[in-house]
């Protein structure tokens, strides 16, 4: 296998922006400067000495697609070094990131406590899921700390949130609930869609396993689906590598060449997303027709102290209230020109969605109303437009609405 990660003389500690340009790359002997593409499913042997030894995990080489391939490993890399993790494994998708995460660790008898606020296929692994399995689940507010504490059980073995949340941007605090977590001897897992690794590294509050969907802000243009897993050396090699080797979630070689070429302008792309949303923010709260603007870089925010101290940007997601309940939020993202009607989010594009007839539909109006979704709220997630025509879009179609 080639050199992975990036080497100088010293072995000196490049700074991350350094690494997602050039950290896991593998050249081939061509010297070709762009990370090659390596659609392969399977790999040939010099003998058949070397294929017993790649068996017998003796000779470190590929063996199949499904359990390792050179481009997903740079993907992996690339990861690793920008979110500092010891090890990481890439998936197919944000959801088989989530579920390997969940299942590799947990067996019949376990339970897990969760944050009532989750992304709403999040929501259905731990909710309905899990206890179809044996595995016990216990839902709390992720911002009570005392609900946490409450609900651990002599069997806890994993808590999960993400924050900030979907859709309504609350703000957990990570220290505070890996701290809980361990006193019970459990893992604390994080979904870090809406952070990104750019602006908050769960690992250094003190969570065990952070996840991504690689869909959203990774790839960031729309074009892939793809997830990963990060964590220890233990954690992978104990409980994820063998999960996602024997049950196949694997990441295609051709998606992780688009997230890996990706990666080398994250950090460029997310700091533009997140001052074009700090604009949108700040153009949405001076409106009357908007009743509420949820925003972590607000100062109204409810954690907004927490935000600052645990992330390096507010991130580039947008709550509000439309005055006029559902028709009035329909009437305004359909009269939207620039802004398109979309559930994805993290895009260069900026996209808008009502989470309560879309990606939180399947919650009964009490779990919406319990989770602060109401009728009249929109969610945005801003893009790289120019944040100008962004705020003079919405405000003609408030104009017009
Ligand atoms: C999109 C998303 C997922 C799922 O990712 P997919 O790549 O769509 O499978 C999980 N968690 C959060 C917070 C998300 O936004």
């Amino acid at each position: 296998m080639g050199k992975s990660s990036t080497t100088t003389s010293s072995d000196r500690k490049l700074r991350p922006q350094t690494e997602m340009v050039h950290g896991g790359t593998l050249r081939t002997p061509f010297g070709e400067t762009s990370e090659a593409m390596f659609l392969t499913s399977g790999y040939v042997y010099e003998t058949a000495e070397q294929a017993e030894a790649r068996f017998k995990g003796e000779d470190d080489g590929f063996v199949y697609s499904r359990f390792a391939n050179p481009t997903v490993r740079m993907f992996e890399e690339r990861m690793i070094a920008l979110e500092g993790a010891e090890a990481a494994r890439a998936t197919a998708t944000g959801m088989a990131a989530v579920t390997a995460a969940m299942l590799c660790q947990l067996s019949a008898g376990d339970h897990v406590v969760a944050a009532r606020a989750l992304f709403g296929s999040c929501r259905y692994i731990v909710e309905d899921l899990l206890p179809r399995f044996g595995i016990e689940s216990t839902l709390v507010d992720g911002c009570d700390l005392d609900q946490w504490r409450a609900a651990r059980k002599p069997n806890t073995k994993v808590f999960f949130l993400e924050t900030p949340t979907n859709p309504t941007l609350d703000v957990i605090d990570l220290r505070a609930v890996a701290e809980i977590a361990h006193e019970a001897g459990a893992r604390l897992v994080v979904d870090n869609v809406f952070a990104t690794p750019v602006l908050q590294k769960p690992l250094e509050f003190g969570a065990d396993v952070v996840v991504y969907s690689a869909t959203k802000h990774i790839d960031g243009q729309g074009r892939c689906l793809g997830g990963v897993v990060l964590g220890s050396d233990q954690f992978v090699t104990d409980h994820l590598a063998n999960f996602l080797r024997q049950t196949g979630p694997a990441l295609s070689p051709f998606n992780a060449w688009v997230m890996l070429k990706s990666l080398e302008t994250l950090d460029l792309r997310v700091r533009r997303h997140c001052e074009n949303a700090i604009a949108v923010a700040d153009f949405l709260g001076s409106q009357e027709k908007i009743a509420r603007v949820i925003y972590p870089g607000r100062a109204d925010h409810p954690q907004h102290n927490l935000a600052k101290a645990q992330m390096d940007m507010p991130g580039n997601m947008i709550a509000f209230e439309v005055q006029g309940g559902k028709e009035a939020a329909f009437r305004l993202a359909n009269r939207l020109e620039v802004i398109k009607i979309s559930n994805n989010l993290g895009d260069a594009k900026s996209l808008i969605t009502h989470p309560a007839t879309t990606t939180h539909q399947r919650l009964t109006p009490e779990a919406r109303a319990e989770l602060g979704i109401s009728d009249a709220m929109l969610r945005l997630s801003v893009g790289l437009e120019d944040a100008a025509d962004l705020t003079e879009d919405l405000g003609l179609a408030l104009d017009a609405a």
